[in-house]
């Protein structure tokens, strides 16, 4: 058998060893020093002009600080792509509040603008204006940002993107991640680049960073004693992790291409294929890393052959493959939730799969994988 071929492997550049010798040379074992300084300058001048970023532990813990600092409390409710990683999901109860889901459109499969500001409006009507907004670029798609920023702003209600798989992805030539008024970011080792685990915070708000900042370093008081005023968390990059992320920083521009090579690689080889389709860039607005290609099939279209099928054929060859998200509108853990939308994303479940993507496999191996699924459409 030859060896698997997984959906996305770390990819180190080759610099990473030198940024945590740095750190075993100065001692800075701890979760702040000069990589952490030092990756945050990067992604910052990677980003855009006058962005600001707080790295952390893991994209989950950005989100979570995100909903902190938006003042999002016990019994509120918040907005929340429902066609996402649990991730997305999962910091609003940490906060005690309820999510809300909206359901995705068919371009881009990210949030509707519409249904969120159906949503936004039944929720006012009920009695409870929404404290936050999750958008998510998923797979590396951006989401309609000028929509969603459209309703969102006519309803005052702030937004937090989750761009954990769309660092390198840009709308309207910029970059995703700076379009909420807060963005989260992960460097988990399945994302586009790795810090093995990590995340970041980001915000054009240099106040909401340096709050970041102090929250996520247990919220200690200026004092010589331990002094809290406020509630804490651990939450901060270890600088060991901050230095893979520092040379992961050089080669990010190439991994975004690779991707996109890949990606390009698997429509020239299925596009032809009746009943195949792909998550597709919908007008030249739309760039996306494509962290991961990702596949509809129409089982009406492919005698009868379904998405499970191509899964379970690329299994036993040793290819890995996995169906789309499953909506968090369908997840036992937030069945009670609200949801807005008309089955958008319980369509893409169905019939979705994600391919092997990542920068680290070589066009034999992506060959391998279009054979495979071919053969069993053909
Ligand atoms: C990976 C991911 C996260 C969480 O990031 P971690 O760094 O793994 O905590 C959040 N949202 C989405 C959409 C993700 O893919």
């Amino acid at each position: 058998m030859p060896p698997r071929i997984h959906l996305s492997l770390p990819h180190m550049g080759g610099r990473e060893p030198e940024f945590i010798k740095d750190a075993f040379d100065s001692n800075w074992i701890v979760p702040l020093g000069p990589n952490v300084d030092g990756f945050e300058k990067d992604l910052e001048a990677f980003l855009r002009d006058g962005v600001y970023v707080a790295a952390l532990t893991t994209g989950t813990a950005a989100l979570h600080l995100g909903l902190v600092l938006l003042g999002v409390e016990a019994g509120d409710e918040v907005l929340c792509q429902s066609f996402t990683f649990s991730a997305s999901a999962n910091p609003i109860r940490y906060q005690g509040a309820t999510p809300v889901f909206v359901d995705s459109e068919p371009d881009t499969w990210n949030i509707s603008p519409y249904f969120l500001e159906e949503a936004i409006r039944d929720r006012i009507k009920k009695g409870k204006k929404p404290k936050a907004v999750i958008p998510v670029h998923l797979y590396g798609m951006p989401a309609k940002m000028d929509e969603i920023l459209s309703v969102a702003n006519r309803y005052e209600i702030p937004v937090l993107e989750d761009a954990a798989e769309s660092l390198g992805s840009t709308y309207k030539g910029i970059s995703c991640g700076t379009f909420g008024d807060l963005a989260a970011l992960s460097f988990n080792g399945n994302k586009i680049i790795t810090t093995s685990g990590g995340g970041a915070l980001v915000s054009g708000n240099e106040t909401f960073i340096r709050k970041a900042r102090f929250l996520a370093t247990q919220a200690r008081d200026t004092a010589p004693h331990y002094q809290h005023s406020e509630i804490g968390y651990n939450y901060r990059m270890s600088n060991i992790c901050a230095g893979i992320g520092r040379g992961q920083m050089f080669v990010l521009p190439d991994r975004v291409k690779r991707r996109r090579v890949i990606n390009r690689l698997y429509r020239e080889g299925l596009s032809a294929i009746e009943g195949v389709s792909f998550q597709t860039e919908f007008s030249s607005d739309y760039y996306s890393n494509y962290w991961l290609t990702s596949i509809i099939v129409d089982p009406s279209k492919t005698n009868g052959v379904t998405r499970e099928d191509i899964r379970l054929a690329c299994e036993s060859a040793n290819i890995e493959t996995r169906p789309l998200w499953k909506p968090m509108h369908l997840q036992p853990v937030f069945k009670e939730c609200p949801f807005y939308g008309d089955g958008t994303s319980d369509r893409l479940f169905e019939n979705g799969l994600c391919l092997p993507s990542g920068s680290i496999l070589t066009d034999v191996q992506i060959n391998e994988v279009i054979l495979n699924v071919k053969t069993t459409l053909l």
